[in-house]
């Protein structure tokens, strides 16, 4: 028997269902990766991060005696098209929940259907399935509180072995990386498993401080694993294991993601449309301020920095997204969607449900219970920068 393993954002060997199935399942297997060009220019510095998890993959499937190959368009014309070459029975995907990933997925369906090739379609995305727990009478949850109850009280599935032996169909050609591209930040983090794999050891001896300095935008003591589990570099399955502190407050923060998640699922206009119509519909349209708040030029110390290191790294300390959201949102008063698209060019965690969802919290119209909180700025520098060291390092004066 022969399966085709179509990887997407879950860019890992191990705690990988759907690779781990199709090896247990078929003699051969062929791990397929299409560059998708609908997808490519979203971002310079994902672009990038992408390529590199890309290679780490490619070599660490090449270890185990297969190849990552590469096909370049449409994934399901691609995938089909590969399938029916190599005569696979079988194609294997890891489900996901974005509209353009929910797509690919009916069109790949429809294909297989039409073909007789068995798609399978596999957990892995998040901890707990979206849509897995859903309260009485509604399809999701709205309020973060009584889903992570549920979520805690759900079952979590079982990590897969590694496959360590894989089997590729002789005589294909692998197809080739193209050149790594630039990016757009100077100092952004490398992509890839092996990459994952060492931050994720690092951070165990940390972890435990999380509650603690969580927010000490100085201390700079969170995980940094977002970009790793917006490409699946790392199963967040397998992240909450290693953890192994289920009530802690840093599964409490994965326990987000999957919010998040099954939010979008169940209301797939998240990124364009108010979750929450009626607190505000009236943003202020005014390019000149969007610019400052974007060069992060507004002369607020700790919006600016915020700002600035999200050019720099590509990324940006929670406690600060959270002050130049409510910056832009509340003070300023532009609309939240055109933070959510500064945000998603720049960040390499940059995702739909998690951007989305937390664009919409932060301006009211999501699921924050308060949507008429309002940060004053410069007492969270205050609190949570006291000594203006996260401030110089990133706008000094
Ligand atoms: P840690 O504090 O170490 O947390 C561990 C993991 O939990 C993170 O890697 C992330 O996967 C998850 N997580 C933590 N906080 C949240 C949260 N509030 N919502 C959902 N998941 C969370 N996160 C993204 O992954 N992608 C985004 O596009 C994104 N956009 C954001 C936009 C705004 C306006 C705000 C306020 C937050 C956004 N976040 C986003 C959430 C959060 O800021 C980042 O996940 C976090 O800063 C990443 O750093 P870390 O890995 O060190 O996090």
């Amino acid at each position: 028997k022969t399966a085709v393993v179509l990887f997407t954002r879950d860019l890992r060997v191990r705690d990988h269902p759907a690779l781990a199935a199709a090896c247990a399942n078929a003699e051969r297997v062929l791990p397929l990766y299409v560059l998708d060009p609908e997808l490519a220019g979203r971002s310079p510095n994902r672009d990038r991060f992408l390529h590199q998890c890309l290679a780490d993959l490619r070599d660490a499937l090449r270890k185990r005696g297969a190849d990552l190959l590469i096909r370049r368009g449409d994934p399901v014309a691609e995938t089909i098209r590969l399938a029916r070459d190599v005569g696979a029975e079988g194609v294997a995907i890891s489900g996901d929940i974005s509209r353009y990933a929910r797509r690919r997925e009916r069109r790949l369906r429809a294909e297989c259907d039409r073909h007789r090739i068995a798609l399978r379609i596999f957990p892995g995305l998040t901890i707990v399935d979206p849509g897995a727990v859903t309260p009485a009478g509604g399809d999701h949850y709205k309020v973060f509180t009584p889903y992570h109850r549920a979520w805690l009280g759900a079952k979590w599935r079982d990590e897969v072995a590694t496959p360590r032996r894989i089997t590729l169909p002789s005589g294909l050609d692998a197809g080739h990386l193209p050149a790594p591209p630039a990016g757009e930040s100077p100092d952004t983090a490398a992509g890839g498993e092996g990459e994952a794999r060492r931050r994720l050891r690092d951070w165990l001896r940390r972890v435990d401080r999380y509650q603690e300095n969580h927010d000490a935008l100085a201390l700079d003591a969170t995980s940094h694993l977002s970009a790793y589990l917006r490409f699946g570099c790392l199963s967040p399955l397998s992240v909450a294991n290693a953890v192994d502190d289920p009530d802690g407050a840093f599964v409490r923060q994965l326990c987000w993601r999957d919010f998040y998640h099954q939010v979008a699922l169940a209301f797939p206009d998240l990124s364009t449309v108010a979750y929450r119509r009626g607190v505000r519909e009236d943003w202020r349209y005014d390019p000149e301020t969007l610019a400052r708040w974007q060069e992060g030029s507004t002369g607020v110390p700790l919006v600016d920095a915020g700002m600035r290191q999200l050019r720099q790294e590509g990324w940006m300390h929670n406690r600060a997204r959270l002050v130049v959201a409510d910056y832009l949102t509340k003070h300023l008063e532009l609309d939240w969607r055109e933070g959510l698209r500064w945000f998603y060019r720049w960040l390499i965690d940059g995702d739909v449900a998690n951007n989305s969802g937390n664009w919409q919290w932060t301006a009211g119209t999501g699921n924050d219970t308060r949507p008429y909180r309002r940060f004053n700025p410069l007492r969270q520098a205050e609190r949570y920068d006291p000594e203006g060291e996260y401030v110089n390092r990133y706008a000094p004066r």
